[in-house]
């Protein structure tokens, strides 16, 4: 532990973040890593605890002691090794992981976690600054090929696993550039697309493959799925001239409300609005959806609606509006009752700080009112929960004014066409079927043909899709080589 008394003496200091009204201005990244002696500092928070709850509570299991008192040290380079040792992409994770591993932090349970994320952030920065982050090509070839379908963080994850140790990768993705949700889908002013691109830049130098445009399996997909392919590859194609298929292809599929109006021009998933952003922001044509002046609810309290809140500001929204159907979380969670596990309390975004933006829970959406095929407004219901089950509160229905709509529910499940091309037994909530221990996990039912992600997992966080990747690969390895192996687990 670098400082013993460092968590008495110091206290918690957060990154900065640009004033809204002026990060309102741009769809850059608007929040500044910590300088040296700021993360030095903070690493000197660490208690090193004998059982360090937040590996624990870190999907990836970060190896976070050693490294909050590696920065303390100054040890940077080192502190970089560690962190890679566990996470191929810090520079996502430490910008948009919601921090499990802080929920899980000692300190947490009557002051503040250790501000894990913000150094792992300050780490991986260094670490691409300092030019410590280059390509780790193997040193020889197994002659072994494997199918990638999906260029998510999953994805890549395994593709990056599998190269280091000799095989052939190709990640195959029907959009026109990779990534998954992290370059299309999660908007450019939480995760800017550069650090992506030098990641495949990275991966391709050490032997990846990525053919994208090009749709594997099935030909048609489900309304609100987006795709820019060209080429078609058909599954048994893939089976027949790989060695082994890893199934990458996230939970695409967005849950709908199809209440009266659903089809009245203004209503869109929310994946309709936020691509077209993200290909604007790149330099593509302009968002068909524009918010400007407009009043905007978005239907559904995630990440992904508040993805949608910050993206309306930023196109000048006349207001903002934010549905949930469930009841309104407590501001504080009870510690010595949630700890170390990540608790359910009120989230507020820096999104929903980027306006007066109104939040109302536990309301159900009746109806969309629309003249001339435009929406015009909600009609809304208070609703209640006992035990779980759900009723309308009578007489309280509302209605809201609308020029757009958002739906923002969540994702149900992998395009089924894709599993059944492959032939892929699904589990009961349609998503490829897998276990995560014991023999034989992470592959499905088809021979060769392993599934990670959130196309198993069913829709979850950018950690979990990097530790699905990272642990198929190991399967995938020991599969090809009919031997342990030697990558992590
Ligand atoms: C708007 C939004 C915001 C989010 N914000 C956060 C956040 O802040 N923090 C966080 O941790 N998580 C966030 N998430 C969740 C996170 O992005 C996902 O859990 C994660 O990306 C899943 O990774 P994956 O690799 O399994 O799948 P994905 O990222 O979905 O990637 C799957 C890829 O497979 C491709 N594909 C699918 N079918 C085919 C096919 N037939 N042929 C070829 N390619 C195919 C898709 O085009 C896609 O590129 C967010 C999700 C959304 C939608
Ligand atoms: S739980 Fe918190 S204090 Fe303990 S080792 Fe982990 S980061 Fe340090």
């Amino acid at each position: 532990m670098g400082k013993p008394t460092g968590f008495m003496e110091f206290d918690r200091l957060s990154e900065a973040y640009e004033p809204p009204k002026a990060r309102l201005k741009h769809y850059r990244e608007f929040v500044s890593t910590l300088n040296d002696d700021q993360a030095k500092t903070q690493g000197a928070r660490c208690m090193d605890c004998g059982v360090p709850f937040c590996n624990n509570g870190c999907p990836v299991n970060n190896i976070i002691p050693d490294w909050n008192d590696l920065v303390y040290r100054g040890q940077w380079q080192e502190a970089l090794e560690v962190l890679h040792s566990t996470n191929n992409f810090p520079d996502f994770t430490g910008r948009i992981c919601p921090a499990p591993c802080e929920a899980a932090c000692t300190l947490n349970i009557d002051s503040e976690a250790v501000g894990i994320k913000s150094i792992e952030h300050a780490i991986v920065d260094k670490g691409w600054e300092m030019g410590w982050i280059v390509p780790q090509p193997p040193r020889f070839k197994t002659g072994k090929k494997v199918a990638i379908v999906g260029s998510g963080p999953a994805g890549l994850a395994a593709a990056q696993q599998l190269a280091r140790v000799g095989h052939s990768v190709t990640v195959f993705e029907k959009n026109d550039r990779p990534g998954g949700l992290l370059g299309y889908g999660i908007p450019d002013f939480k995760l800017d697309k550069s650090l992506i691109v030098r990641r495949v830049e990275q991966m391709e130098a050490e032997g990846v493959v990525f053919k994208t445009k090009v749709m594997v399996g099935c030909k048609a997909l489900p309304a609100g799925v987006a795709y820019d392919a060209t080429e078609h590859i058909a599954a048994e194609q893939l089976v027949k001239d790989f060695d082994a298929v890893i199934v990458a292809a996230g939970s695409e599929v967005p849950r709908d409300l199809p209440v009266p109006g659903r089809e009245l021009k203004g209503v869109y998933a929310a994946l309709e609005f936020l691509i077209p952003q993200n290909k604007m922001v790149a330099g593509g044509k302009a968002n068909p959806i524009n918010a400007k002046g407009k009043h905007v609810v978005v239907i559904g309290g995630g990440d992904t609606g508040s993805d949608c809140v910050g993206t309306s500001y930023r196109q000048g929204a006349a207001s903002v509006t934010q549905l949930e159907l469930m009841p309104q979380p407590p501001e504080v969670e009870n510690r010595p009752l949630t700890w170390p596990y990540w608790p359910l309390r009120m989230r507020t975004s820096s999104s929903h700080l980027e306006g007066e933006t109104q939040r109302q829970f536990a309301i159900g959406t009746k109806e969309f009112l629309g003249e001339k095929g435009a929406l015009k407004a909600l009609r809304t219901i208070q609703v209640e929960w006992k035990s779980g089950q759900m009723s309308e509160v009578p007489g309280s229905e509302e209605t809201l004014k609308a020029d757009l709509v958002f739906l923002a529910m969540g994702f149900l499940n992998p395009v089924a066409g894709l599993l059944d091309a492959f032939g892929i037994e699904k589990d009961g909530r349609g998503n490829a079927k897998a276990t995560t221990d014991g023999a034989g996990c992470y592959s499905t039912n088809v021979p060769k043909v392993f599934a990670a992600g959130d196309a198993r997992r069913g829709q979850s966080l950018v950690v979990w899709a990097i530790r699905e990747g990272r642990q198929c690969a190991r399967e995938v390895d020991a599969f090809l080589m009919g031997r342990e192996s030697a990558l992590p687990r």
